[in-house]
């Protein structure tokens, strides 16, 4: 296949930027489209070309489809902390949905018709069945996994009226970071559960929070499917290559490991990768949180050829060496 041009909004964020570089390793060319609220300038390799702009200021991502031949999007610019999405839920659903609109609209001016979208676990609430596969009922709990539905339905929609071929990417709980440790997960207050582990590991945090001890799981604490990063950025390459060759026209996919995790199972296997005592107090549940989401990547297997290569251990040992360089 002929190498593309690839927009990637959020390019310097976490895991667009873990995107960049495996577009990189395949002689592709990533565009970073970033208005850097969150992504970092210092996640930029050197030599990629980069475009700081705002997703709610049409013209800014309008001026790029004129600059560049693009070929195809991969959509990550989004906010994406559900309790804030809670409180603050009009910069949620305006920063997100009115973003993608700007984004898919000037697409559409532009005749790019080909994305990859971020979508999330989040859409099907706590499942009624795990593993999950996409044809769960979706139940969205909070805003932010409603501003996810909706991208997906306005892809949807845009897909009927023959402007659009997509595959939105339903992640499970992305974690770990690049063997170069260059980049990783950098956040000034982080919510997700292995950044905590980690940082409680370090001494960083005195001690961690667990948050439900009640919940009907192996030992009652959350149970999650964590997948590593670039496990992820491998099936968006998939996705691209599917829509480049018509190998899909238009799909929501989830992407997990297909194994659960239980919190007290996390902490026990960061105590061996980091040879270091993680320190743990036990709260109530936090409101919003289920007990057990586990995906089914058996669609990703099937229309993508993909699965997931990286182990658990591979995941928390790659998070640690990252979390011990940005301690520092
Ligand atoms: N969790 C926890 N302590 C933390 C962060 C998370 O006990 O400091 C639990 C949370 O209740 C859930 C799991 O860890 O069961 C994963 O939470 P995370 O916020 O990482 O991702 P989510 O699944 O909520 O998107």
């Amino acid at each position: 296949m002929k190498k593309k041009t690839i927009l990637v909004t959020g390019g310097a964020g976490y895991i667009g930027s873990h995107m960049v570089r495996v577009l990189l390793e395949k002689g592709w060319t990533p565009v970073i489209f970033d208005n850097l609220s969150k992504g970092h300038r210092e996640f930029i390799p050197k030599g990629v070309q980069f475009v700081k702009g705002d997703l709610l200021r049409p013209e800014d991502i309008r001026k790029v489809f004129g600059k560049y031949k693009i070929d195809a999007v991969i959509h990550y610019a989004a906010l994406i902390v559900v309790p804030e999405s809670v409180s603050e839920p009009i910069k949620y659903y305006q920063n997100n949905i009115t973003g993608s609109i700007n984004l898919f609209s000037e697409m559409v001016r532009a005749g790019v018709d080909k994305a990859v979208f971020s979508s999330s676990a989040c859409v099907y609430g706590q499942p009624l069945k795990n593993p999950i596969k996409e044809d769960e009922p979706l139940k969205v709990a909070n805003p932010y996994g409603a501003t996810k539905v909706i991208g997906e339905q306005i892809l949807g929609d845009l897909a009927r009226a023959g402007q659009m071929k997509y595959v939105a990417l339903r992640y499970f709980n992305v974690a770990g970071a690049h063997p170069s440790n260059e980049i990783g997960i950098k956040m000034d207050k982080p919510t997700h559960l292995i950044p905590n582990v980690m940082r409680a590991a370090l001494g960083k945090l005195e001690s961690m929070s667990v948050f439900g001890t009640d919940y009907p799981t192996k030992d009652g604490t959350g149970v999650r499917d964590y997948i590593h990063v670039l496990d992820l950025c491998d099936a968006h390459f998939l996705a691209l290559k599917a829509l480049f060759n018509g190998k899909v026209k238009s799909e929501m996919i989830n992407l997990g490991n297909g194994k659960g995790f239980s919190v007290l199972e996390i902490i026990r296997q960061a105590e061996k990768v980091t040879g270091r005592k993680v320190p743990f107090k036990t709260f109530p549940r936090r409101p919003g949180d289920c007990s057990t989401v586990v995906a089914s990547y058996a669609k990703a297997n099937k229309v993508l050829g993909w699965k997931p290569k990286r182990s658990l251990e591979e995941i928390l040992a790659s998070a640690w060496a990252w979390e011990q360089k940005i301690a520092k």
